[in-house]
């Protein structure tokens, strides 16, 4: 995966994050005949279909409710690739809601319009987000979370370390969000949370928090996207991603209960392509499904695959964790199995 470039790392104006995120979900949504794979073209349609509904969601049932002019609407991002995705798909909103409605501004409120021309105008436009901080972090999930967070123009409040609850408690006092409100006035939080997570199957794409958590609204437009439609979005994206993907995890929790994931593993059978003879192999059929979206990604005119680089740098404090594990794995992108998506989600041996 590529590194920031000097003018990434110089901050862009929100409307130019905004208008960028809204291009690369055009350029995905164009994407047809130039692919010539089955199984490719399949995937690819299908994640087509699930950023336009996901859009229509945004744009139809979230946006007219929540957004940031209200002051109501915050995306909880921990730097993993299913809240990247969908920041990436919010911000494409954002800029397609305020345009349409700045294309449109008879019908404008002129508070709207006010807003939408300060966002070309001025760097910070708070876009709200939480990160709800947890006990011992990989060090590299934190630089990420600064850099992305810093890169998207994110206003991150970061919690004290904590339980969820409380953390969301602390966040909600901070915001001065008033839990009590009816259910639309509530604020809301986007979460990437999809139904293949824990106790996420029957979720809906809007509601309540449950009893026991503080009151507002789950925004959840992420819900029916599988494995497989993350990593074709993103890798196509061309946004640089959290490192530890890489070197083959799927799934991110704290250092001591996140190992990669043990379906990677290299092993002699896999790496030839071949099915392990005795079957007890659980990594058999490995390969790289993304191939065609690493050689075409958003705005890179560099055809070479560097699809399974590993960048880990030596005095990283992540070292001991990482370093310790000899054995060799393929990146994360090389699992497309939902059900295998959290074994790296287990205790540190
Ligand atoms: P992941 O798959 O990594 O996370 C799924 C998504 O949760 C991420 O994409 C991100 O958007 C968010 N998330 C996870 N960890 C963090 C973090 N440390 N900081 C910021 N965002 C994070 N559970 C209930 O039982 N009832 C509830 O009402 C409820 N409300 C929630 C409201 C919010 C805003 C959040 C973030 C979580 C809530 N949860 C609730 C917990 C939720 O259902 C998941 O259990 C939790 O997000 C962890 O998911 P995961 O382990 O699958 O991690």
């Amino acid at each position: 995966m590529r590194t920031e470039s000097k003018r990434e790392k110089s901050q862009m104006t929100t409307a130019a994050i905004l208008k960028h995120c809204y291009d690369i979900t055009e350029s995905y949504l164009q994407i047809d005949d130039r692919v010539t794979n089955n199984s490719t073209i399949s995937i690819i349609k299908e994640t087509q279909d699930l950023l336009i509904s996901t859009k229509q969601i945004f744009l139809n049932e979230i946006l007219p409710y929540w957004n940031p002019i209200k002051d109501n609407i915050s995306i909880s991002y921990n730097g993993g690739k299913d809240c990247q995705v969908l920041l990436i798909i919010y911000l494409a909103c954002l800029y397609e809601y305020f345009y349409m409605a700045a294309l449109n501004f008879n019908n404008l409120k002129l508070d709207t319009m006010n807003t939408f021309n300060n966002m070309n105008t001025t760097v910070k436009f708070a876009l709200k987000a939480v990160y709800l901080r947890q006990e011992n972090t990989f060090q590299i999930i934190n630089e990420f979370i600064e850099e992305s967070s810093k890169k998207y123009g994110l206003s991150l409040y970061k919690s004290n370390i904590g339980s969820m609850e409380n953390s969301l408690k602390e966040y909600m006092i901070h915001e001065k969000w008033d839990c009590n409100y009816n259910t639309k006035q509530k604020a809301g939080i986007i979460i990437g949370i999809r139904r293949s997570d824990p106790y996420a199957l029957n979720l809906k794409y809007i509601q309540q928090t449950d009893k026991n958590w503080p009151q507002f609204m789950r925004l959840q437009p992420l819900l029916d996207w599988k494995l497989r439609n993350v990593w074709s979005f993103l890798i196509y994206s061309n946004e640089p991603i959290c490192k530890l993907y890489e070197l083959g995890f799927t799934s991110l929790g704290g250092v001591n209960n996140t190992v990669r994931n043990l379906y990677l593993k290299k092993t002699k059978c896999n790496q030839n392509g071949d099915k392990c003879k005795d079957g007890t192999s659980t990594s058999s059929h490995l390969w790289n499904h993304f191939q065609w979206e690493f050689q075409h990604r958003f705005g890179s005119h560099n055809k070479d695959d560097h699809s399974e680089d590993m960048t880990i740098e030596d005095n990283s404090i992540d070292h001991e964790y990482l370093c310790n594990d000899t054995e060799s794995y393929y990146p994360g992108w090389f699992l497309i199995d939902d059900e295998k998506e959290r074994a790296g989600r287990t205790k540190r041996k």
